[in-house]
């Protein structure tokens, strides 16, 4: 069955299709195709269900979080900053925001659904309850959509399908194959912003570490570095600073991550500070004697590695063994064994090629009238509302260049 033809249709009812819905010139008969039964379920989510929808800093900050294909970027970015983003969210749709901690934008509600409520309220287009399958191309023009419930036409399509994590909110990856059919390439998909999976046992689940440094290397070449805050799991280690790395990981093999415990101390400066705190514990034995350096149950793992016995008196401790001990306050590596699972990762690496897209209007290289936005693309932002901004700058693009 083939239905009315329109002038738009967005396949995609996330964050990024609502926000090109939200921004369609007026006069515009547009449709979204939406196979979930709610709109912007992914959206709910986000920020622990507050929404961070963007970051209150410049264009060069955003480019510097996101990781992957930022020069792709800069021209969509540039043309909606996050200062266009917050104008919109609080001048036209009448959410008031805040700024919290490290930039990160909030509606000053906490409430991840009053933004869903003002996007709503101003996608008035019709929604095609439906799964999209394929674009009817026709002389290299997308003309239509071939839906689970029969076709619809329209002169211009966005893909706006989403990622393949949190498959339950409805991206379940079918844009990357809507693209492929349309003979757009899909670089490799795999989960970012995840918990990464250790090859060791340290028995710390729950353990959270703060103010420590964290280092992925690969063959000796350091792939991130930052500082702030970690936590140990049942079989590996999550928290901000990992699902940051996690994004650099492209191949786990032989990566590691190293931990630095005392960043605030150069290595003199520790050893200063180890040599005073054995001094005034020297008649006690080892294993006693970490308490005010680590956290209790990191020490057990400390020890193990350090060859040194836990049973030693502190006094018997030779330099060798306290340079040794040093290193693993400094450096204390982890083997990388993979990456946790697409279905737990905030966002997805991989997507349509950029070199297959036009940075200034989204539109296809390939096919005349197809345009992509949010996570489709081959991009990847940080945490810290970079991800929710691409989605609007990319849909903001999309819908402008209709
Ligand atoms: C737990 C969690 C927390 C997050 N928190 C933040 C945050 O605080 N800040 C931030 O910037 N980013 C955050 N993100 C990332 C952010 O949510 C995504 O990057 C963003 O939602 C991508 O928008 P999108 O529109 O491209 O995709 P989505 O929001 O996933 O929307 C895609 C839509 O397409 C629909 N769809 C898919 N296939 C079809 C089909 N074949 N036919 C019809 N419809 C289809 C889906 O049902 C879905 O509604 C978070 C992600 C998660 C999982």
């Amino acid at each position: 069955m083939s239905h009315d033809a329109y002038n738009v249709i967005i396949i995609g009812g996330g964050a990024a299709g609502c926000f090109a819905a939200a921004n369609m010139p007026a006069g515009v008969k547009t449709a979204i195709i939406e196979k979930n039964p709610v709109l912007m379920k992914k959206l709910a989510i986000t920020g622990k269900g507050r929404c961070n929808l963007t970051n209150n800093c410049g264009v060069s900050d955003v480019l510097a979080n996101i990781p992957k294909n930022a020069a792709f970027m800069r021209s969509g970015l540039s043309r909606f900053t996050p200062a266009d983003a917050m104008a919109f969210f609080e001048n036209e749709l009448g959410v008031p925001l805040k700024t919290e901690r490290g930039g990160r934008v909030f509606p000053v509600s906490d409430k991840s659904q009053d933004i869903i409520n003002a996007l709503k309220k101003r996608v008035t287009c019709e929604i095609i309850r439906s799964r999209a399958e394929e674009i009817i191309i026709r002389d290299n023009t997308a003309v239509g959509v071939k839906c689970e419930n029969g076709e619809y036409y329209a002169e211009k399509i966005i893909l706006a399908t989403g990622g393949k994590s949190y498959p339950a909110t409805g991206s379940t990856g079918d844009g990357y194959k809507i693209a492929e059919k349309a003979g757009h390439t899909i670089t490799p998909i795999k989960p970012a912003l995840v918990p990464i999976i250790i090859a060791e046992d340290l028995f710390a689940e729950g353990l959270s570490l703060k103010n420590v440094c964290l280092t992925l290397k690969k063959g000796g070449k350091t792939l991130f570095s930052e500082q702030g805050e970690m936590l140990f799991t049942d079989n590996g280690v999550s928290g901000p600073l990992v699902l940051s790395a996690s994004c650099y990981v492209d191949n786990p093999e032989g990566c590691t991550l190293n931990i630095d415990f005392k960043p605030a101390l150069d290595e003199k400066t520790l050893d200063a500070r180890l040599l005073r705190d054995f001094a005034a514990n020297k008649n006690r034995r080892f294993k006693n004697a970490l308490s005010a350096l680590l956290p209790e149950r990191m020490i057990a793992a400390f020890i193990n590695r350090s060859g040194i016995s836990p049973e030693k008196r502190v006094n018997e401790i030779t330099r060798n063994e306290r340079l040794c001990l040093l290193n693993l306050f400094k450096n204390f590596s982890l083997t990388v064994k993979s990456l946790g699972s697409i279905d737990e990762a905030v966002i997805t690496d991989g997507g349509v090629s950029v070199t297959e897209i036009s940075p200034k209007t989204m539109e296809s290289k390939l096919v005349k009238g197809l345009f992509f936005a949010g996570e489709v693309i081959d991009v990847i932002g940080l945490t810290g509302g970079y991800n929710l901004q691409i989605a609007w700058a990319t849909g903001r693009a999309a819908a402008g260049n209709i």
